[in-house]
Order: structure tokens, then C-alpha cells, then sequence
């Protein structure tokens, strides 16, 4: 081989050496793309279609909002599951599509719990659908991360939408008497869901029930009331499949689940709400429906077992085939 053979070699390797370490500079040099899929998680109840959407997620300060706990008990609960305080908590909202209405089950937040929340609207729209096309909105209560997102700064979010929940609900939380009555602490809670559901009164479009009652086929309002005056669950109920959506009937998983006579601050009534709580949880074991539950990690849907004096939660199974409820 003659020199300029080598020479021609060599420069084609130093080539093809640079070349190597561009690419890998390149590649180990991508910023990190940082963000999460879109929220919203598809299953089939029967003949009915549930989406459910997040709305994002907040830290919670579990450890001093959990109440009825044993000295160390809600820490040690958060090591098994290795959380750390504050726990991520999801809040999550149901969409309800029975083929002949699309129904809302709660509204996620807006503006009206912190930064990190909001996003319902967005994921609904990723989702493949649009606010324009839901019929009616159910609130399982009015607390402002269920009833922020009803609205998208001073209008009204769902523009073709009846809003329903429970008449006791409504009458507490919308009550100017109970506004001006309440602790300075508490008077957000109040303010919060009568911003958001003013312009729905005002025009027509707010319409309370009295407990249990038949909404349209295949959903059913049943009383869980405890955690607010007028707390409701709504059953979707399709070809023998069934979905509970529970709304706050618990709040955080790793703790409550094992031991449901925790109760969390946020509980209007917590000697209601913890039996609501039991009651819900021994009928899903018993029957092995699914619970959809706004602050379990999204999307929130799962199954329960019982385990000695508690529960065990699992998650729905995860798939990209139209999966049957069953
Ligand atoms: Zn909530």
C-alpha cells in the first residue's frame, strides 16, 4: 500500500471517528422532553363509554391532613408504599358517554386549588371530545377541586350543560347565610363553589335532586353523604358490568385502603363519612365492580379485594383494545 493510499485510510477513519463521536455528543446532549401523556384513560362498561380525565396532580400534606390515625401510623403507611410526603395526589373527573348523552361526572379544578391543576378541559379535548358536546354535568360535591373547572375564567366552561348534584348540597354550599356564617378559614370553600356555579343558576341550568335518584339510563345518583351535607356516588350500569364513581369517599390510598376509619380534615362530618367509606368499599369487594376515584393515582379505576380487616386496591387492567367492563 503507498503512502497515499494510508493518508486517504487515515483520513477516512479520523472521518468516520469524528462522525462517531458527533453522533453520540448528539444524542447524550437531547434535553430531556419533561411533561406526561395526555390524561385520560378508556374503558367499557357494558355498552357504555367512561373516560376517565385528569386534571393534574397536587402535593398533599397527608401527614397533617389525615385524621382518626394511630401515633406513626399514616408515616409508616407512606414507607410501605414508598411516598414521600407530600403525596402526589391526582384529581380526576369521570366522562360518562351512555351513546345517547355524554355526562360529566365532577370538573376538575381550574384555577381554584393551586397551579398544578386545571387541566380537565385539555385532556376532555385530547380525549376527542369537546366541552360544546356535553349534555349534563354531575357533581359528586362542590368542593373547588370538583367544581373549579365548570368554569374557564368568568364563563361558563360547558356551554350546553344542565349541572346537577344534591339538593343538600346545593343548599349548603350555595347558601349566601352560610357564606357570611362561616370561619374566615372555611369561607373559600363557599366562595369557591358559588363562583363556579352562579352563571349555571342564573340561567336555568342548575337543577338539584333529592338522594337517590334514576338520572337517565344507566346512571344512578346514590347518597354517600358524610364527607360534605350532600355527598353522592353515581352508578354507571351497562349489560351487567358496572363502575361506582365515589368521588371523596377516600382520599389517600396507601393509607385508607388498609384502614378505612382514617378520616382526612377536608371531611364535613367524619362520623358519616367513615362508614359511607366501609360501606363502599365492603359492597365493591363483595361484588367486584369497579370504584372510580377522584384522588386515587390516575386514572383511578380499579377493583378491591379484602385483606384481614382491610383492603387491597387494584388498579384496572391496562389495554388498547376496546376492553370489555368484565
Ligand atoms: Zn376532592
Amino acid at each position: 500500500m503507498n503512502r497515499l493510499k494510508l493518508a486517504a485510510r487515515r483520513s477516512r477513519c479520523v472521518a468516520a471517528a469524528a462522525l462517531l463521536t458527533l453522533c453520540a455528543a448528539t444524542y447524550a446532549g437531547a434535553p430531556q422532553a419533561k411533561g406526561q401523556a395526555p390524561g385520560w384513560f378508556r374503558l367499557m362498561v357494558g355498552t357504555i363509554e367512561v373516560t376517565a380525565l385528569n386534571d393534574g396532580t397536587v402535593g398533599l400534606p397527608v401527614d397533617k391532613l389525615l385524621t382518626n390515625t394511630r401515633p406513626g401510623q399514616v408515616v409508616r403507611a407512606l414507607q410501605r408504599a414508598y411516598l414521600k410526603i407530600p403525596v402526589e395526589t391526582s384529581v380526576n373527573g369521570y366522562l360518562v358517554n351512555t351513546g345517547a348523552k355524554l355526562v360529566l361526572i365532577d370538573a376538575g379544578a381550574a384555577g381554584l386549588f393551586g397551579p398544578t391543576l386545571g387541566n380537565l378541559l385539555a385532556n376532555l379535548k385530547a380525549a376527542g371530545y369537546q366541552p360544546e358536546q356535553i349534555d349534563e354535568i354531575y357533581l359528586t360535591h362542590m368542593h373547588p377541586d370538583h367544581v373549579g373547572g365548570l368554569m374557564a375564567g368568568d364563563k361558563p366552561a360547558f356551554p350546553n350543560a344542565v349541572v346537577r348534584a344534591d339538593a343538600k348540597e346545593a343548599d349548603y354550599w350555595l347558601s349566601k347565610a352560610n357564606l357570611d356564617a362561616a370561619p374566615e378559614g372555611s369561607k373559600g370553600f363557599f366562595q369557591g363553589a358559588q363562583a363556579s356555579l352562579g352563571a349555571y343558576v342564573a340561567a336555568g341550568r342548575f337543577k338539584a335532586f333529592d338522594g337517590d335518584t334514576d338520572l337517565m339510563p344507566g346512571i344512578r345518583a346514590v347518597a354517600a353523604r358524610g364527607h360534605t351535607p350532600g355527598h353522592m356516588t353515581y352508578v354507571v350500569e351497562s349489560q351487567g358490568d358496572k363502575l361506582v364513581v365515589w368521588g371523596d369517599l377516600m382520599h389517600v390510598a396507601a393509607v385508607q385502603f388498609a384502614d378505612p376509619s382514617v378520616t382526612i380534615q377536608f371531611d364535613s362530618d367524619p362520623k358519616a363519612a367513615a362508614p359511607q367509606r366501609k360501606k363502599a368499599y365492603k359492597d365493591a369487594a363483595r361484588h367486584g365492580y369497579y370504584a372510580a376515584i377522584a384522588h386515587v393515582s390516575f386514572p383511578g379505576i380499579g377493583r378491591l379485594r379484602a385483606d384481614g380487616k382491610g383492603y387491597v386496591w387494584l388498579p384496572a387492567n391496562y389495554t388498547t383494545n376496546a376492553p370489555a367492563g368484565k
